[in-house]
């Protein structure tokens, strides 16, 4: 046996012999088995024509990606290499084709703002993906969200301080089941835009994009290496605005299936 593989199991027989709870299987422990006290629950995405579910493994989200809303944000979109945070994986709140969903309002912000976006999912990982083979790894697509406490966001930016409470908070990622890539090819044009109660707020086209979906990919897969499970939120356009209770959004990017949700 090498001695790195004797050393992972020696370190998972101490941790159950010591009356730990190993969540997971130990890197080449054949014996010891999975156990915990209490049971988390995966994050799944339907995927629309079926009942198969994509699990998710990793939000990512670009900053700034449209010129007209970086220079809303307070940018200039001619000097700035891509951004990118995350998510928690569990923001994720599924908003089934046809149905509004309720979306309950965040804690803590006074302005609360919506970010109609193209999202993808990758189902094929790597590090340092060229842009000319980005797309191979992309399973489908949706319409999403990125919902954003504004003040809380901007505040932290103020200070030069992480802007996760921002936009990293529960349900903060509502979307539509996935549409698969063989049913609705890929997308670098098409109207993108979202309704508030009826009334067009963010209008624009996907082929505003400073960093199209396959230069996002690669461009990620330089920092992270990315796997199966991932989804890539890829920037909203410009006029981002407030929603309060009882407001319904609907979002739509052409050649996908609109989302609707209902702020409670
Ligand atoms: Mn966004």
């Amino acid at each position: 046996m090498k001695s790195s593989k004797r050393r992972q199991l020696l370190r998972g027989a101490s941790m159950l012999a010591a009356g730990g709870v190993a969540a997971y299987a130990m890197p080449g422990s054949a014996t010891a088995q999975p156990r915990s006290p209490f049971s988390v629950s995966p994050t799944f995405i339907p995927i629309a024509g079926g009942s198969d579910l994509f699990p998710v493994r990793r939000i990512y989200c670009i900053g700034r990606n449209y010129a007209a809303h970086s220079r809303e944000m307070g940018s200039d979109p001619t000097r700035e290499p891509p951004f990118f945070f995350q998510k928690p994986t569990d923001a994720v709140q599924n908003v089934p084709i046809g149905a509004t969903v309720d979306h309950p309002y965040p804690p803590l912000t006074k302005n609360y703002h919506y970010e109609i976006e193209l999202v993808a999912a990758i189902n094929k990982g790597g590090r340092n993906i060229p842009m000319d083979r980005a797309l191979e790894h992309v399973f489908g697509y949706t319409v999403g969200l990125d919902m954003t406490r504004r003040d809380l966001q901007r505040a932290m930016g103020d200070e030069k301080k992480p802007w996760e409470i921002g936009k990293s908070f529960d349900h903060s990622a509502p979307l539509g089941p996935l549409q698969p890539v063989a049913a609705v090819g890929h997308f670098t044009k098409g109207a993108i835009w979202l309704k508030v109660n009826g009334q067009v707020k963010q209008s624009a086209d996907l082929s505003q994009m400073i960093w199209s979906v396959a230069e996002q990919i690669s461009k990620l897969s330089e920092a992270f290496e990315l796997a199966p499970g991932d989804i890539v939120y890829s920037g909203t356009p410009e006029n981002v605005g407030p929603v309060v209770k009882d407001d319904v959004m609907e979002g739509h990017i052409d050649g996908l299936p609109n989302i609707s949700v209902k702020v409670v």
